[in-house]
């Protein structure tokens, strides 16, 4: 969410970011903006142990069903066989990351020793359209649903996709699960 609507692409923790401070999103993407501010000021000012991680979209078991994220969204839809809600045309891009490998991310970090504040980005590098999601749920699910297209919302970014680098190399991380296999 730092990186807001990113004009590089993929997003490299160097990036700052093309964040609307007044938006409908704002609150979200400025918040977390605002706590690595906080968390580095600690970290200069403290010499506070940080590890700053910028998550990137994310999915797995327990999301509720009224979560309203895009995963959880158009499989809820596909199995109850009401309509796949596309937000604008469905050309907007995505990357997702199953939890258990962000989850591997995360403790593998946060166990890790040294002066590692970050950020470092963690998500799957893998990037398709959210025309191209509600395909591969259709087709996944055999539902009968039909997609159809509702507005898109403000200030929703056009593409997203984690450069994961860093985290390979100074963790030796990178995610194992496919959309697909995605449990
Ligand atoms: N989206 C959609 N239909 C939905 C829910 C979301 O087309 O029912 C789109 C949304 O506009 C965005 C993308 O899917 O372009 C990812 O949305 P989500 O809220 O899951 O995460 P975001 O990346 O926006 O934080």
């Amino acid at each position: 969410e730092v990186y807001g609507d990113p004009e590089v692409h993929p997003q490299t923790e160097e990036y700052w970011g093309r964040v609307n401070p007044i938006g409908i999103r704002s609150c979200y993407d400025e918040g977390k903006r605002c706590a690595e501010t906080l968390f580095f000021d600690y970290y200069r000012q403290y010499n506070l142990d940080i590890r700053v991680i910028r998550i990137f979209n994310t999915y797995g078991p327990r999301m509720h069903p009224n979560d309203g994220r895009v995963v959880s969204n158009f499989i809820v839809q596909a199995l109850q066989g009401k309509d796949i809600t596309i937000y604008g045309t469905g050309e907007q891009s995505r990357s997702f990351c199953y939890v258990d490998d962000l989850i591997r991310g995360i403790n593998g970090y946060m166990n890790s020793n040294g002066d590692l504040p970050g950020p470092i980005n963690l998500g799957n590098p893998n990037e398709f359209t959210m025309k191209e999601l509600a395909e591969k749920v259709i087709s996944l699910t055999n539902t009968k649903s039909k997609i159809i297209y509702k507005p898109l919302p403000q200030d929703d970014p056009q593409q997203r996709q984690p450069n994961i680098d860093k985290a390979k190399e100074l963790l030796n991380w990178e995610p194992v699960i496919h959309i697909v296999t995605g449990k």
